[in-house]
């Protein structure tokens, strides 16, 4: 696939100065809105997560016209109901040394420098405002016994600033939101379109001015119009048709607001999550994830000798491996997700793996269940030691769970700048959707941390400075009509194309070439063999889908193969992304660049940049936006 460069690309919303006094300038230079004008200007929020759920609440409340959409039925069945262990936050409750200076520090070390520091300064300052927010609305966080808030420890960080909810704090989290959301459609300033498809963006003299699209149970297809849109659509893992993600999740918004201009952002920068149950068997179509927090108590280990079929019980203490305490004395079982997956990888590719394949490693809990007590234990992590029991069979209280990577999260996303702008005016982009704040690895709790962020703190400011220039006026009918045909026609094409293979057939193909050959390690020669077959695969997935019932209806199978036509495009973008990304940094792994210790060895020479693509007819082009280190230094990273 080939490419060009075009020029640099810059953040300019940024202030200058000292980085603690960024966020406030800039709240003071953006302009207001004042509440009789407010009530004049529309904004549409696709997604109702815990970013979008969070936006779209704070914009009601603050007095603007919001429209909202979701694909599920209600919308707190988002993907953010999933998350399991916790939300950081710099309040340093616990006195073991934390600040919003080490919050930032960590959170820039932990995405091996590859994140813009301005905006990590401000996830980490804005933390602390997450949590009263989110105690305010009665959400219950655990406690300890005294009644003060409880925290425990997740990878990247040696100190305890990770509050939770037991095992689902997501759920937690976005019933808050839900609950501000609902009282907003109540209150009329947020109407919600639940099973609505967004399919298009609409682009009006230069600016994003609403959204195509489709009532899911009626195929209807529907314009809506605004004068800002926010996207908060959420992450694409499930390009690789395996992930912890939920199954709807998908890239179709995104993607299709990169096809109208928006640039795209480090899409190869995926995270593996190290502790999930390992694939077990060639049906399955989803992995479930052990929560990171579990590391907190669970120690992981492997046998010392290889092929070892003993039973973990009949191996004793001495002829075992607990390679991660052993190779990161200084953080133990909490390094970070992409170290932790890389070290399972290379025990299992020595012959040391566990369970059927030896593809897993052991998460033991023997040693907490004698130090804590059963109870102790069941009350932190109980529901999901009884998923996992539901899951494997196996009761975790008596043998170590097995774990193995598997794809959970992607850091990459559409381009935007401080205000969370992409390159399309008009278009905002929040959560997981954006590329913003993790660099090239994400630290566990901190994507609930970052949706709610940019939810009720960050968009809800920033979005103002961009809509004081309006109402916008008409939107031109041309536009809408022309993404209206680009909806229509596509579907129509899915519809006729009435081949012999199922959407999910193409998309479990697409997925595993691409955890094959774009997974946790990459090559030169593997990427270019995903560049090679994924147009091929592309071109029989057109000549040869099968889209069952009709257009007007609901019709799961329409719905599917729009989502995998998307992956596919998406897919060859990844794949280029990381050929042209020689170096290995965080969950980008390049074999080709690895220190003696295999750790990632990164490039910073050449490197030190986000790679913004932008979508054209001759083919992407890469932008580059350069990286600069004003606060904290540039080192290899170490955990040792
Ligand atoms: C199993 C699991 C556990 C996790 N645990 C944690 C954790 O403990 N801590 C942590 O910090 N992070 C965790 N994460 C990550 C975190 O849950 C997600 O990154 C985060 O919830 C994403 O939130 P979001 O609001 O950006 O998107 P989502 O919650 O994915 O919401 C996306 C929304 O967009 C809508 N949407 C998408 N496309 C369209 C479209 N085309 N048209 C209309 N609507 C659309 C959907 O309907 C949905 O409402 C976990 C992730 C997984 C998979």
């Amino acid at each position: 696939m080939k490419y060009t460069e075009g020029p640099e690309i810059r953040d300019t919303k940024a202030p200058e100065g000292p980085i603690e006094g960024r966020w406030e300038k800039r709240k003071f230079s953006a302009r207001l809105v004042n509440p009789a004008n407010k009530r004049k200007l529309h904004v549409i929020v696709v997604g109702t997560g815990l970013a979008g759920g969070s936006a779209a609440a704070t914009l009601g409340e603050l007095g603007y016209n919001v429209t909202s959409f979701c694909y599920q039925d209600s919308p707190r069945r988002a993907h953010s109901i999933a998350a399991q262990g916790g939300i950081n936050a710099a309040k340093n409750y616990r006195g073991d040394g934390d600040s919003i200076y080490r919050l930032f520090y960590d959170t820039v070390k932990g995405g091996d420098f590859r994140a813009r520091e301005s905006n990590v300064y401000r996830l980490a300052e804005v933390s602390v405002n997450i949590i009263d927010q989110a105690v305010a609305q009665g959400v219950p966080f655990a406690r300890e016994y005294g009644g003060l808030l409880d925290t425990r420890s997740f990878g990247g960080a040696q100190v305890s600033r990770t509050f939770y909810a037991r095992g689902q704090t997501g759920q937690q989290l976005l019933l808050g939101a839900y609950q501000a959301l609902e009282r907003q459609i109540a209150a009329g300033t947020v109407t919600m379109h639940t099973r609505h498809e967004m399919l298009d963006l609409i682009v009006s003299d230069g600016r994003a001015r609403g959204v195509i699209v489709r009532d899911m149970v009626t195929g209807e297809i529907e314009r809506h119009f605004a004068d800002a849109v926010v996207l908060a659509t959420g992450g694409y893992g499930n390009v690789f048709f395996l992930s912890t993600n939920a199954k709807g999740c998908n890239t179709t918004a995104i993607w299709r607001a990169h096809e109208r201009g928006a640039y795209f952002a480090n899409p190869c920068y995926t995270q593996i999550h190290p502790t999930c149950i390992p694939v077990s068997g060639e049906y399955q179509s989803k992995l479930t994830l052990m929560s990171e927090s579990l590391r907190n108590d669970g120690r992981v280990w492997v046998p010392l000798k290889k092929n070892d079929t003993r039973a973990p019980g009949d191996i004793p203490e001495e002829e075992r491996d607990y390679y991660l305490e052993r190779i990161y004395p200084a953080f133990g079982n909490l390094v970070p997700r992409d170290i932790a997956s890389r070290a399972a990888k290379n025990v299992c590719d020595e012959g040391r793996g566990v369970g059927p394949g030896g593809l897993g490693v052991f998460l033991d809990f023997r040693d907490a269940i004698n130090r804590l007590g059963r109870d102790a234990v069941e009350k932190k992590y109980g529901n999901l030691f009884e998923m996992y029991e539901r899951i494997t069979g196996e009761n975790p209280y008596d043998v170590p769970m097995r774990i193995y990577p598997a794809v959970h999260y992607t850091m990459g996303g559409l381009w935007v700048d401080y205000d969370l702008q992409s390159t399309i005016p008009g278009l905002f982009v929040i959560g997981e959707a954006n590329f913003s704040d993790h660099g090239a690895n994400r630290l566990g709790a901190s994507a609930l941390m970052q949706g709610l962020a940019d939810g009720y703190f960050v968009l809800p400011t920033t979005i103002g400075d961009y809509l004081a220039d309006g109402p916008f006026g008409d939107v031109d009918e041309e536009a809408v009509a022309e993404a209206e045909i680009k909806v229509r026609s596509k579907i129509e094409r899915l519809m006729s194309v009435n081949g012999t293979r199922t959407p999910d057939s193409f998309h479990r193909e697409l997925g595993k070439l691409m955890w094959d050959y774009c997974g946790m390690e990459r090559t030169e020669e593997s990427l270019r063999k995903a560049l090679e077959r994924i147009p091929e695969l592309r071109e029989e997935f057109w000549q040869n889908v099968k889209v069952t019932g009709t257009a007007e209806e609901l019709n799961q199978v329409l719905e599917k193969a729009g989502r995998v036509a998307d992956f596919f495009d998406l897919a060859e973008l990844m794949c280029l992304d990381a050929l042209v990304r020689t170096e290995s940094c965080g969950g980008h792994f390049r074999a080709e660049s690895q220190d003696a210790d295999g750790e990632a060895l990164r490039d910073d020479e050449n490197f030190a940049h986000v790679s913004a693509w932008e979508r054209t007819p001759d083919g992407p082009v890469l932008h580059k936006e350069p990286l600069e280190y004003e606060y904290v230094k540039m080192t290899q990273r170490s955990y040792k």
